[in-house]
């Protein structure tokens, strides 16, 4: 990156006093309004994590109010926007600052990272926008065009390329209006400096810009091979007994733990699909009258890939789920659960609820 770090920092500013997007928390130095909103923008595009964040406040306008409510109630707010984990440390960080704190939020970057679900780069945005700390939030945008100023500098070094983009946000950051400047690169990278075809014609830092110098902006930044990911195959038992279907609850502990989903039964090694259909039917202490296969679907989590094969079950008798987290859910009932993305897809091909986006 060439250029000295304070006209960098003020082009930065004056850039984003100019073109910075109109999002809801932006008019906010509310600590807990700007944790809620950052952690809803984590892996989410703004303007997705816009129409949840007014929601998710307007239900919890307070630190206080999360905090008394029930997961569930934080998990139903949260619903279709995937990594329910994020929620559930989000409310669990909630009760830990009423019980351990008296409700006081804390300031420093450095205790912001005490809580669950708060990771370097959150601690550092709330403390600089709420506070004025200055500390350098680097997230993958930030990542992104720090990594293009800096490209001869790096090389081909991650190792590298990880200690300069911390340097050079840090030298940003340490001057006025810290939060401002974590915020202009945020923007940046969110909306000129984009990872495919960046609009370096209408960047404030183009002519410091290594990458776009070199015309090397589609290597930066580096990143590490990816590895494949191993699918795993799942049968899923969507089960009738009359007008209402056959819902369980995931553990708390596990993947999209608290939400609810039809049952859903992972393939032992060697195992079919509908062998472990039936295998989850017994389990569940249900006789099928008629199983057919239904539609099959994949998704993609972090660390694998699922595909699910349906099977659509008629039962002699509701019976008694063997399941205690197992509940027999009326049409009105299933819109009320928090459910799993796959469970909303499925429910709303029957038409038994709305699809994927939040409920109004
Ligand atoms: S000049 Fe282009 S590549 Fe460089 S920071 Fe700006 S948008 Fe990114």
């Amino acid at each position: 990156m060439s250029g000295e770090v304070a006209p960098l920092r003020q082009r930065l500013l004056d850039w984003f006093a100019r073109q910075r997007r109109d999002l809801p928390w932006r008019a906010t130095t509310d600590p807990y309004r700007l944790w809620v909103a950052e952690t809803l923008a984590q892996q989410t595009q703004a303007a997705r994590a816009a129409a949840y964040y007014e929601r998710f406040i307007e239900r919890f306008p307070t630190l206080e109010a999360l905090a008394a409510a029930d997961l569930s109630e934080a998990l139903k707010q949260w619903e279709g926007l995937g990594y329910y984990q994020r929620a559930r440390r989000l409310h669990e960080a909630a009760r830990r600052i009423r019980a351990e704190r008296g409700g006081t939020l804390p300031r420093a970057a450095a205790e912001w990272r005490t809580l669950p679900g708060v990771g370097d780069y959150t601690a550092a945005a709330i403390a600089s926008m709420a506070f004025g700390e200055p500390v350098a939030a680097i997230d993958g945008n930030v990542r992104r065009v720090l990594s293009r100023l800096s490209a001869t500098e790096i090389g081909d070094s991650l190792a590298r390329q990880s200690a300069v983009v911390g340097a050079r946000a840090q030298a940003l950051v340490a001057g006025a209006r810290p939060g401002d400047v974590n915020q202009a690169l945020m923007e940046l990278g969110a909306t000129v400096c984009r990872p495919r075809r960046p609009r370096c014609g209408a960047c404030p830092l183009g002519d410091a810009c290594e990458a776009r110098r070199a015309g090397l902006t589609a290597v930066y930044p580096l990143r590490p091979p990816r590895k494949a990911r191993p699918i795993r195959p799942f049968a899923c038992l969507l089960v009738h007994w009359g007008d209402q279907r056959l819902v369980v609850r995931r553990t708390a502990t596990r993947l999209l733990g608290g939400l609810w989903e039809f049952p859903t039964i992972a393939c032992r090694e060697g195992e079919g699909e509908r062998a472990a259909a039936e295998r989850g039917l017994r389990d569940l202490g249900l006789t099928a009258r008629r199983m057919e296969p239904g539609p099959s679907l994949t998704q993609s989590f972090t660390h694998f890939r699922q595909t699910l094969q349906t099977f659509l079950v008629e039962v002699a008798a509701p019976g008694d789920p063997a399941s205690v987290e197992a509940r027999w859910a009326t049409r009105a009932r299933l819109e009320a659960l928090p459910l799993t993305q796959v469970a909303r897809r499925l429910a709303a091909r029957d038409g038994l609820c709305a699809a994927g986006d939040p409920p109004a």
